[in-house]
């Protein structure tokens, strides 16, 4: 992959928490280190198996409360999308960016269990 498909982000947390969960700069770190190296053993492993699954992608529900607080302007949903489309499919297990999960994203018993997870974190 190109240098010029590297996401701007320089991992300052600003745009944290997700009220999703997403972990937005470990998820653009891993996807950057696999743009400049290649090795998709790594980023499959960091993304599709060590990574907990509420915190990819695919659980982003673009509300969009992140964008301004990016000092790098980067446009995070669209971004994660990129990041996921790349990342999920050096996994075998192709279930982990199904209908199962982006049903899970839209789950409100889901989001009530990850805001609980982030105000005990706080
Ligand atoms: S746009 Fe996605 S990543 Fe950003 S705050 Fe909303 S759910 Fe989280
Ligand atoms: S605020 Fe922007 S630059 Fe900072 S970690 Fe989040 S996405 Fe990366």
């Amino acid at each position: 992959m190109q240098q010029q498909n590297l996401i701007k982000c320089v991992g300052c947390k600003k745009c944290m928490p997700c009220f999703m969960s997403i972990n937005i700069p470990e998820i653009f770190k891993i996807y950057n280190q696999y743009v400049k190296d290649g090795d998709k053993e790594s980023a499959d492993k960091a993304y599709n198996l060590d990574m907990p699954k509420y915190q990819r992608a695919t659980g982003c529900v673009t509300c969009n409360q992140c964008i301004p607080k990016c000092p790098m302007h980067i446009s995070i949903p669209e971004m994660l999308q990129v990041a996921n489309d790349a990342l999920s499919s050096l996994s075998a297990e192709k279930s982990t960016s199904g209908p199962r999960e982006v049903k899970e994203a839209f789950n409100p018993a889901l989001i009530r269990q990850r805001l609980k997870k982030q105000r005990e974190n706080h």
